[in-house]
């Protein structure tokens, strides 16, 4: 009784009728899709956060504080500390991206 083609021509035919519109006009998908790389609001696209601990000297104590100059525990000496919300990436909506894993 029902005749399930007219459905299936349809579909078919929107299937190709979108597919020759994307072909004539790929800027349209591509703006569709493309997501741009938002900078991290925690460290400003940096990938790193100053050191609060040693507040980005590298190392605690010494003059002033009477304990010896040691290096900072936090930061490993380094003065600045991954940022936790991109985990170093700098990135805030990384997530979408393929990032090369950078070797640290
Ligand atoms: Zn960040
Ligand atoms: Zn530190």
């Amino acid at each position: 009784m029902d005749d399930p083609g007219w459905a299936v021509m349809a579909t078919i035919f929107a299937l190709q009728f979108a597919a020759t519109t994307l072909a004539r006009n790929p800027r349209w998908l591509l703006s569709m899709v493309r997501i741009k790389p938002k900078k991290c609001k925690e460290c400003l696209g940096t990938g790193y956060n100053l050191c609060l601990m040693c507040k980005a000297r590298g190392k605690q104590g010494g003059l002033f504080t009477g304990s010896p100059l040691e290096k900072c525990s936090l930061c490993q000496g380094r003065g600045k500390i991954s940022c936790v919300r991109c985990a170093g990436t700098g990135i805030a909506n990384r997530l979408f991206f393929r990032l090369k894993k950078s070797s640290r």
